[in-house]
């Protein structure tokens, strides 16, 4: 359908118009970073006039005047200012590298929401400025869903309060309350410690999947027989059959009837996974960098250890200590070592900006076995199914390299390396020879 010339200059187009995109969002993120600007001059401006004594809400006056006469001249409500002017405040005062950064075009200030969130919490400036660094050099290759647990890793090695300690304070604020919504509904919204949380959306998730593989396969049953009930057919999507069995399993102990009748025997065996990763000096007790609920955030080293003495089976991950890049990884049975290995370095899709985690990814050959592609760690790769269909049949095209990196080409030739996540959160290190191993452990940890 279309000849070669044509198809060079549609090519063409599309690059003219992703310079046109990129250019256009360096522009907006350049303006945001000018808004803060003006913004904290404003905050200046307000606190001249609130160096007077006297009671806090009198104190407070000049700010929310400064909150409303802005508020008026952009036809915001003057509470959205004031949250706007306290923002702009925090970022450039407390992350000037990261507004220097947005200023420059380098990062989009959903990437600054996730560094700000991230770091906030580390008081020292000078620990703040490492932290700032080391994020920023993710935020300029990554999204901001990579980024976020990256950037909450490097954060917990940072804070002054051990996470142990946090965790303790954080964790006696768990609690389950009600919200109501509109239409005869409403929300539960259960605040647990996280492993908890990924746990039970885990094996939610897995219930579900169980539930609507399995009407595929009984559908056509009972038609034609004269005494049965005419089949109805179930077109639940995936988050109402989850958020049922998620009701069923509270209210009733169990799942419902069509979730564990005999066609689904294994339905009540189906047991919750978290992948933890815990630095093995952490272990030792030499380290106290925290261990990580792979993909999502840090956790304290206690209960990552509690978790660990369940464990069937321990991974030792090798990495490298200063890339990060995952050299190897042992278990027991090697028959798996493989796959093992990969799920460790992948953790989830490894197209640009995808986090499919590895559970719900098929391992591709990177160069597929028909033009030679070795079974082996550096030839192979997760890909989530849209990606894996667009690898296959798009002009998308992908080369790996011995650490583990993807170089993705998109149709038009422009290139987009896709690091394995555990390289993202280590800090460049000039000084080191780079020869030594530093050992991690990493293990799925059912409960
Ligand atoms: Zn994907």
């Amino acid at each position: 359908m279309t000849n070669s010339g044509s198809l060079a200059a549609s090519t063409a187009t599309v690059d003219a118009m992703l310079d046109e995109l990129v250019e256009i969002r360096r522009g907006v993120a350049a303006l945001q970073a000018r808004e803060a600007a003006v913004l904290s001059r404003a905050v200046e401006v307000a606190r001249a006039h609130a160096d007077v004594p006297g009671p806090s809400k009198v104190r407070d006056i000049p700010m929310r005047s400064m909150a409303a006469q802005i508020g008026a001249a952009l036809r915001v409500s003057d509470r959205t200012v004031q949250r706007q002017l306290s923002d702009a405040l925090v970022l450039t005062e407390r992350f000037p590298a990261t507004w220097a950064a947005l200023a420059a075009g380098e990062v989009s200030r959903a990437h600054v929401r996730v560094i700000v969130e991230a770091g906030l919490p580390i008081e020292d400036d000078g620990a703040r400025a490492v932290f700032q660094e080391a994020a920023l050099e993710v935020a300029r290759r990554e999204t901001p869903g990579r980024l976020k647990p990256a950037a909450r890793l490097l954060a917990a090695r940072l804070h002054p309060v051990p996470l142990e300690e946090r965790h303790a304070v954080a964790a006696r604020g768990r609690s389950v309350w009600v919200r109501d919504l509109d239409d005869g509904m409403a929300e539960l919204i259960a605040t647990l410690p996280a492993h908890l949380a990924h746990g039970i959306r885990d094996r939610l998730d897995q219930h579900a999947r169980r539930v609507i593989d399995a009407r595929g396969t009984g559908a056509a049953e009972g038609d034609g027989t004269l005494f049965d009930e005419p089949a109805v057919q179930d077109r639940r999507g995936i988050d109402e059959v989850r958020a049922d069995v998620f009701a069923d399993l509270l209210l009733t102990g169990h799942a419902t009837p069509e979730v564990s009748n005999a066609s689904m025997p294994e339905a009540e065996a189906i047991v919750a996974h978290v992948q933890v990763t815990v630095p093995v000096l952490t272990v030792l007790e030499a380290d106290t960098t925290p261990a990580e609920l792979t993909g999502h955030a840090p956790i304290d080293t206690a209960t990552a250890l509690r978790l660990a003495g369940t464990a069937t089976g321990w991974d030792r991950v090798l990495t490298h200590p200063v890339t990060g890049t995952v050299l190897a990884v042992d278990r027991y049975r090697p028959s798996d070592q493989l796959k093992r290995t990969l799920r460790v370095r992948d953790e989830h899709c490894r197209f640009p900006g995808c986090r499919i985690p590895v559970r719900r990814c098929d391992i591709d050959h990177t160069t597929a076995r028909e033009h030679d592609g070795p079974t082996e760690i550096s030839n192979l790769a997760h890909l989530c199914r849209r990606h894996h269909t667009l690898k296959h049949h798009s002009a998308w095209r992908v080369r790996q390299t011995p650490d583990g990196i993807l170089h993705w080409t998109s149709p038009t030739g422009r290139r987009y390396p896709d690091r394995p996540a555990r390289t993202l959160v280590f800090v460049p290190d000039t000084g080191s020879d780079g020869d030594a191993l530093d050992g991690g452990s990493g293990r799925d940890a059912p409960f």
